[in-house]
């Protein structure tokens, strides 16, 4: 199935009236060999490594091995400086500080609120079934005002699960405004991206990043998939060098090795499989949450007891039993083989 929807009728004048800052690079990106336009130090870099040039404000490279490996055209590509990055683009783009808002499930990432407070945007919060799935009806009709986007979190965080296809196909075809999955956990998941839909839906923007399955948190590179349109958009008003050359150069590499990718995520389910069924066994642990992330949400009868022993173990674990719908959870990110037994050993000698 397919939908009709201009995303010029909703992004904001100011955005649409720009005209991008062309930089040095911008201008010139043939073969020269004397680079006389963008007032760098000739002479190379202070400390000794060839860091004096400005990097490709384009990322055309790294972009061209995304487009590879996710089967979509590089004009569909935009990188940030993490997802993070992306996401407060997207405000910028379609939500005018102070009277746009925006919507997104509940529980879910709490960076979407930190942007919007950032942009002065509202953001409303439709909560979760007690499966941790979308009420598509709620979403949909939601009832406030100049709502321009709604944020999907598909492996969801903090919960872990997969959102439910049909749902989002109904949000995708009926929502008015744009679509955003978050899908930074995709790869530990059995399910294909959305990156698929993306020219069915027009209003379907896919967000993943390089933080997680890749392990290159680091290098601080988000992907956001969309309309060439809104990439267009993005282009244009992102910090001229928003990702810089070397975490370009270790991206690019860390492509090409891509198969090291599949490996480590493969141990990473094993791990997955292996602490789920030594959780089971915990008489402290009440209930285990379906994951298809790299991490997993159980519940306990006494969280704040569990966490502070964890820690005075000197095991750090994420204490989620203040956010809606996760009283008594905590979520435990799959570490090591030594790293869960570690953990295991620990819950072993707690007593609630
Ligand atoms: C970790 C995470 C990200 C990644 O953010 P980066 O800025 O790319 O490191 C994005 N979305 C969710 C839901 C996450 O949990």
């Amino acid at each position: 199935m397919k939908r009709q929807f201009d995303i010029n009728t909703i992004i904001r004048e100011n955005i649409k009236r720009i005209k991008p800052y062309s930089s040095a690079r911008d201008e010139f990106t043939g073969e020269a060999s004397v680079f006389l336009d963008a007032n760098e130090n000739p002479l190379g870099s202070v400390g000794g490594t060839q860091n004096n040039r400005y990097p490709d404000p384009y990322q055309r490279e790294l972009k061209r091995l995304i487009s590879e490996i996710k089967e979509i055209e590089s004009n569909y590509i935009f990188l940030g400086n993490g997802s993070d990055e992306a996401i407060d683009l997207l405000f910028k783009t379609f939500c005018r500080p102070g009277i746009d808002a925006a919507l997104q499930i509940s529980p879910s990432y709490g960076m979407y609120k930190v942007s919007a407070d950032v942009n002065e945007v509202k953001i409303y919060e439709s909560s979760l079934d007690k499966n941790y799935q979308p009420i598509a009806q709620n979403i949909i009709n939601h009832g406030f005002d100049n709502v321009k986007m709604v944020f999907l979190c598909s492996p969801n965080n903090p919960t872990g699960n997969l959102l439910d296809k049909n749902i989002v196909y109904e949000i995708l075809h009926k929502f008015n405004g744009m679509v955003i999955i978050d899908e930074a956990y995709i790869d530990f998941s059995s399910e294909r991206s959305w990156i698929s839909e993306l020219k069915n839906y027009p209003n379907l923007v896919v967000l993943q990043t390089l933080s997680k399955a890749w392990g290159l948190a680091n290098l601080r590179i988000g992907m956001l998939f969309a309309s060439p349109e809104l990439i267009a958009v993005l282009n244009k008003i992102k910090l001229p060098y928003n990702i810089s050359g070397l975490a370009q150069d270790y991206a690019i590499k860390a492509l090409k090795n891509h198969s090291q990718k599949h490996e480590m995520v493969s141990e990473i389910l094993t791990q997955r499989l292996s602490l789920i069924s030594q959780l089971e066994q915990l008489a402290c642990i009440e209930h285990i949450y379906p994951t298809d992330a790299n991490f997993v949400l159980i519940k306990t009868a006494n969280p704040n007891k569990m966490y502070t022993y964890l820690t005075d173990n000197k095991i750090v674990v994420r204490n989620r039993t203040n956010i809606h719908l996760c009283e008594g959870c905590i979520r435990i990110t799959i570490g090591t083989g030594s790293e869960n037994n570690s953990l295991i050993e620990a819950l072993k000698s707690y007593t609630e």
